[in-house]
């Protein structure tokens, strides 16, 4: 099976191009453990046709996740790429363009591209792991 994904790289900043019609949470966590990229930050722009946010309501300690199907432009993407027991863990919140010129935005948990994505990784030489604080 061929790349998902193909990228060109500049010292520690990778430019990196998603194939259409791929999932870009899956994709970045293969490049990045490809790679071995277990420190580092994402930016990125797009255009997808299904997005799934999270939102955390912190009264009540709990997620609640909504999918949104619909043609939409990311207008900004933005995360950090950090480890947990030694695998790829990514934070990426995202902003998306409706139709409407209206914009939503919230924690990213999935989304599919329709039309392109290209994301900037760059990446640190430390190491961050996660750990659970309850
Ligand atoms: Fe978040």
């Amino acid at each position: 099976m061929g790349k998902r994904y193909g990228f060109k790289q500049d010292g520690d900043k990778f430019v990196l191009s998603i194939n259409n019609h791929e999932e870009i949470m899956s994709v970045l966590a293969e490049f990045c453990q490809d790679l071995g990229i277990l420190c580092g930050e994402v930016s990125g722009l797009g255009a997808v046709n299904t997005a799934t946010l999270r939102f955390l309501n912190p009264e009540t300690k709990r997620y609640v996740d909504k999918t949104f199907d619909e043609q939409m432009e990311i207008s900004s993407l933005g995360g950090n790429i950090s480890a947990k027991d030694g695998k790829v863990y990514l934070h990426v919140h995202v902003n998306l363009g409706r139709s409407d010129y209206s914009v939503i935005g919230g924690h990213l948990l999935c989304c599919t591209i329709n039309g392109a994505c290209e994301l900037i990784v760059t990446r640190f030489h430390c190491q961050v792991d996660r750990r659970l604080d309850e």
